[in-house]
């Protein structure tokens, strides 16, 4: 028989590919050498520094739109993608988010919705991390019920012109070309908007004690007026927002189980080394339910990311299944990180250790892209007929 790994009890490493483990081991290093070292004190100090050189760094490892087809995106499956989104989120949840939004939100919604020309002007240069997108679906009254937004588009002779204000978007202020979603007669439509375009600003939000490796801020829209081709011309209604997010929830489903293997890694090897009542704690009956819980609960999530990226990739994955794997995977994976702290004592609330870090990062990770609420109302319904949102 194979010997055991206690990283991999159940042996999950045989269900991927080589190809598959080759992505992900090059993911890793490039996190490792890039990121690892220095996201501790980024967060500390609530900072993205270098967001541009960063980006760029991303892009020619070819994480930016990697599951897109052309236009200089590297047409990869979606478990590769997840096994990337994986990886990233080892290293934070921050910089994950950043993948996220340029490539599942802002790039996927030109990819998806957008004409040949938003193609050719923004997908290349976005997959190559020379441009940086954000997306605009929340308003500071408008969350979880993004029907009820009142960022409107009113058309003025062949112009659009668009007012209102959204909030918590990710890489907002750094961003050179948001993808904003507003009212108009005809229902919700998607408008490409460069972000130096008069009357349109974006203020940082500061004050955040989790994903501060992330930069997030408002979006003002003031009487911004864009092309009558500013408009993504293939949608309309909500339909347009939500496919781009049920792309980036795929990646949160793999994401949070990379931030889980991070801290359950980290318990792992404090257990062994930390003596207390002339025994590692490891030792202890206590300390080893909390590290066989936690391997359970990160093998049973790594297994759903998987049988949900294979479905994925066969073309027949359902939005509710994708709430399924959100729900679960990150609902389990900030247990595990509240339980790694408790296994480091004191030390678990110290930056020291990337522990406090990820479990910080996974409460805002527990809200966007749908909050625990909605997709248990989602799976609620899928199970029942019944609806229960309102
Ligand atoms: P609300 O919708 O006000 O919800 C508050 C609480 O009420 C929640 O617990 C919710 O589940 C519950 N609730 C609401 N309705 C119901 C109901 N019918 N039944 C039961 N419970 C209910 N948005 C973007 O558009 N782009 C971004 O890039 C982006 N990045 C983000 C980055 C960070 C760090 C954070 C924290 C958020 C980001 N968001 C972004 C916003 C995020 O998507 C929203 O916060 C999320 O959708 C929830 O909306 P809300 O905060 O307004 O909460």
């Amino acid at each position: 028989l194979p010997p055991l790994d206690p990283r991999d009890p159940a042996g999950l490493g045989d269900l991927f590919t080589e190809d598959e483990k080759a992505i992900a081991a090059a993911v890793r290093r490039v996190c490792a050498e890039r990121i690892d070292p220095y996201v501790g004190d980024w967060f500390e100090r609530g900072e993205l520094p270098d967001v541009r050189g960063l980006a760029k760094d991303l892009g020619s490892l070819g994480v930016l739109g990697m599951h897109l087809e052309g236009y200089g995106c590297a047409g990869m499956s979606a478990t590769e993608y997840g096994l990337a989104c994986l990886e990233l989120e080892a290293t934070d949840s921050g910089i994950r988010s950043l993948v996220s939004v340029q490539g599942s939100l802002a790039m996927f919604a030109i990819w998806k919705w957008g004409s040949e020309e938003q193609k050719q002007q923004w997908l290349p240069s976005m997959a190559a991390g020379e441009a940086i997108g954000c997306f605009g679906l929340t308003e500071p009254d408008a969350g979880s019920d993004p029907a009820s937004m009142r960022t409107r588009a009113r058309r003025d002779g062949g112009d659009w012109v668009l007012d209102g204000r959204k909030m918590w978007i990710t890489n907002g202020s750094v961003a050179d070309v948001a993808v904003v979603w507003a009212q108009t007669d005809e229902g919700v439509r998607g408008f490409v908007v460069p972000t130096d375009t008069p009357g349109f600003s974006a203020p940082e939000i500061k004050h955040k004690l989790s994903l501060r490796a992330s930069i997030t801020s408002e979006l003002v829209l003031d009487g911004v007026r864009l092309p009558a081709d500013a408009v993504l011309p293939e949608v309309t209604g909500l339909k347009g927002p939500l496919s781009c997010l049920n792309e980036a929830r795929f990646g949160i489903v793999w994401g949070s189980v990379g931030a889980a293997r991070s801290c359950l890694q980290a318990a792992m090897s404090y257990a062994e080394d930390r003596t207390q009542f002339g025994k590692p704690i490891s030792a202890f009956q206590l300390t080893q339910q909390k590290l066989v819980d936690m391997t359970l609960e990160y093998t049973k999530a790594l297994l759903l990311a998987i049988h949900l990226g294979r479905r994925k990739d066969a073309g027949v994955l359902r939005p509710e299944q994708v709430s399924l794997g959100k729900l679960n995977n990150v609902r389990e994976a900030i247990e595990i990180c509240r339980t790694a702290r408790t296994i480091l004592g004191a030390n678990g609330i110290s930056l020291e250790y990337p522990v406090i870090r990820h479990m910080n990062n996974l409460e805002s990770v527990l809200t966007y892209e749908g909050t625990v609420e909605m997709h248990t109302l989602v799976i609620g319904q899928a199970i029942t007929g019944q609806s229960a949102f309102r």
